[in-house]
């Protein structure tokens, strides 16, 4: 099968969260099931320096609403896999991914550029897959400008992939002229254009990252007004479990961990990395106390408000050492300093995005913290998993489909959950997993090794996905 898998970010070029991972484990898992697979992403100012590996592929040029503008399509190998960057230099050679006045000036460029770039370099997929708001316009350009053009873009089948539905690339009505069409409601959605709703109504089918998510968003509280355009669509929309790559986030061979280990020598293991990372990040080291961490973005997504109202007092009324990593939101970040500050030795932060020392906390923590309000699918808690690190979620989304709640009668479990949006449930179970921690090593231990047992492998995600691209092309 031939694929397009269209990305506004892909690891190990550009990353600002999970959607990142997914675009390096799924085509990487697709191509080892022998499909070919070629992975489009734009070209941003930090892939530059990858530049002296590329290979010029061709060039065209996109109009829209009366302006044309040339993108350059670059690409590479790496881990056996092709990727091809659209370059334009004045729309993505910018300091950051997103968040710009003209993002829908620029994702309308990309998601042309998608489209012309098949016809410059030649691959017309069977499956087009598409994967957030950032793409979500190019079904509805393909339905309105590609496929009267000729037959290989007319047998174009689609796949949106919704990642998180918060982000839904909303835009005063002016945005509609980059769309080259006359008004149509495919892309209105309460009096906006919605690059979302455009893929939601246009997409041959559409799944999101994890089974309970895709019933979620079918409600009004999961929804974001979306869940009428969801519900339209319920027969087309499926649930499939993202997957973690499980070569690059595996303790046993990890380069970027101060110790490696394996399921037989976990305690050694975690120990040795915790150790150098209580020291680096100058707190009072107890091997035989808990390290209680958080690694993600700062949104109020991720439940950061049940953290601010509980946090404090965890703190104080336990043995446990607390690293609290991320960025974003402001007020959020400053409440991580202020933690830090108030108890030295006991909490540190590390405010920024850092690949290799998200690792080695994942190593070295035994506690991870992921209490979101709402949560997709959520690759943290998995990686979290993987290092043999407990984690304490709140059963929402993916969360809920990947933790298994520890049972103290039978001693299964990979972590611990609660069910409501509530700082005092939370506080109770992070409690309740500090304390096990301390009282019952056994039980630990085992808890520990179920974890990492568990099968989080993008192979399992890649067959789902190979089975939905089947259903959709009806063979
Ligand atoms: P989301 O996609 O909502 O941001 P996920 O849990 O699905 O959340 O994926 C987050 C990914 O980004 C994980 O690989 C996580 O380790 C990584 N990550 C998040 N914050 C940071 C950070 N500050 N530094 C390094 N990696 C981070």
């Amino acid at each position: 099968m031939k694929i397009l898998f269209a990305s506004s970010e892909a690891y190990p070029f550009s990353k600002t969260g999970g959607l990142a991972d997914m675009a390096y484990a799924l085509p990487k898992a697709l191509s080892k099931l022998g499909h070919d697979v070629r992975i489009i992403t734009p070209y941003y100012q930090t892939i530059s320096k990858h530049h002296h590996r590329m290979a010029f592929l061709g060039k065209s040029s996109v109009n829209m609403g009366g302006t044309t503008t040339e993108v350059n399509y670059f690409t590479l190998k790496e881990d056996g896999m092709s990727y091809i960057f659209v370059q334009n230099m004045h729309y993505f050679e910018r300091d950051k991914l997103y968040g710009y006045n003209d993002d829908a000036e620029r994702f309308s460029c990309f998601s042309y550029a998608i489209l012309e770039g098949m016809e410059t370099f030649d691959f017309f997929p069977h499956i087009l897959h598409l994967n957030d708001w950032q793409t979500g316009m190019v079904p509805y350009l393909l339905d309105q400008h590609y496929r009267p053009r000729n037959g290989h873009y007319f047998s174009i089948h689609t796949l949106l992939s919704i990642h998180n539905l918060e982000y839904q690339g909303s835009f005063d009505t002016y945005v509609s002229r980059f769309f080259n069409t006359d008004f149509d409601y495919a892309y209105i959605h309460f009096d906006r254009v919605n690059f979302l709703k455009a893929g939601i109504e246009r997409a041959t089918k559409i799944n999101t990252v994890s089974p309970t998510y895709r019933d979620e968003i079918m409600t009004g509280d999961g929804g974001f007004s979306l869940d009428g355009a969801l519900m339209r669509r319920q027969d087309d929309l499926v649930g499939i479990l993202n997957g973690i790559d499980t070569d690059l986030f595996d303790p046993r061979n990890d380069p970027m961990l101060e110790t490696q280990y394996g399921i037989k020598d976990v305690k050694k293991g975690k120990r040795l990395n915790k150790e150098s990372l209580l020291h680096q990040f100058d707190l009072d080291v107890d091997l035989d106390t808990p390290l209680v961490s958080y690694i993600g973005r700062l949104a109020s997504q991720k439940g950061i408000n049940l953290m601010t109202r509980s946090l404090e007092e965890v703190i104080m009324y336990s043995e446990a050492r607390f690293i609290l990593m991320g960025s974003g939101n402001d007020s959020y970040e400053d409440y991580f300093r202020y933690l830090a500050e108030k108890f030295p030795g006991k909490v540190a932060n590390y405010i920024g995005f850092n690949e290799s020392i998200a690792h080695r906390l994942y190593a070295a923590s035994d506690i991870f913290m992921m209490p979101s309000r709402f949560e997709p699918c959520g690759l943290g808690q998995m990686i979290a998993m993987r290092y043999g690190t407990l984690p304490v979620v709140r059963e929402t989304g993916g969360l809920k489909d990947t933790v298994t709640p520890y049972n103290k009668f039978t001693g299964q479990g990979t972590g611990f959950s609660f069910s409501h949006y509530d700082a005092n449930d939370f506080k109770e179970k992070l409690f309740e997993a500090i304390n096990l921690y301390h009282s019952d090593k056994d039980m630990w231990d085992g808890l520990v090794r179920n974890a990492m047992k568990t099968d989080f492998s993008q192979k399992k995600m890649a067959e789902a996905y190979v089975s939905l691209y089947q259903i959709i092309l009806g063979v």
